[in-house]
C-alpha cells in the first residue's frame, strides 16, 4: 500500500519540509530552486546511473557552494523531489512527510558540498 497525493498537495509537503529547516540553514541557501516531478526523466536516471525510476527519490543538480570559486551567471542549482517513487515507499501520510523531509535535507546537503557518504553518516542517506 502506498500514499497518493495530488501534485499540489505533494508540493505543499515539500514547502513544509523547507519551512521546517532551521532559519540558519535557509539563510545559507544560495541560488537553489526546489521543485517536484512525478518521475525522474531518462536523462536524470542516466546521470545517476540508476536504472529503475523507483530507485530515485530526489536529485541535486548544480554547483555545490564549496565549488563556487569562479561562479558567475550560473543557472540556479536544482533540487528535485520525485513524487511517485517517494509515495511508493510510504504506507501513511506521516511516513511520506518524514521521507520528504529526509530527502529535502539530503539534497540540500549536496548543495552545501557534502558527499553521499557524509550524508549517510549523519543519518540522512
Ligand atoms: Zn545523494
Amino acid at each position: 500500500m502506498s500514499v497518493r497525493l495530488s501534485p499540489d498537495a505533494f508540493q505543499q509537503l515539500v514547502a513544509d519540509a523547507l519551512d521546517n529547516m532551521p532559519q540558519e540553514v535557509l539563510e545559507l541557501l544560495d541560488n537553489v530552486d526546489v521543485h517536484t516531478q512525478f518521475w525522474p526523466s531518462a536523462d536524470q536516471l542516466e546521470e545517476t546511473g540508476i536504472r529503475n525510476g523507483y530507485g530515485l527519490l530526489g536529485l541535486y543538480e548544480g554547483t555545490p557552494l564549496t565549488d563556487r570559486g569562479h561562479y558567475n551567471f550560473a543557472l540556479p542549482d536544482r533540487v528535485t523531489l520525485f513524487q511517485r517513487p517517494l509515495e511508493a515507499i510510504c504506507a501513511t501520510h506521516e511516513e511520506l512527510e518524514r521521507q520528504v523531509q529526509v530527502t529535502v535535507v539530503h539534497e540540500l546537503a549536496h548543495h552545501f558540498g557534502w558527499s553521499d557518504e557524509e550524508i549517510d553518516r549523519m543519518g540522512f542517506g
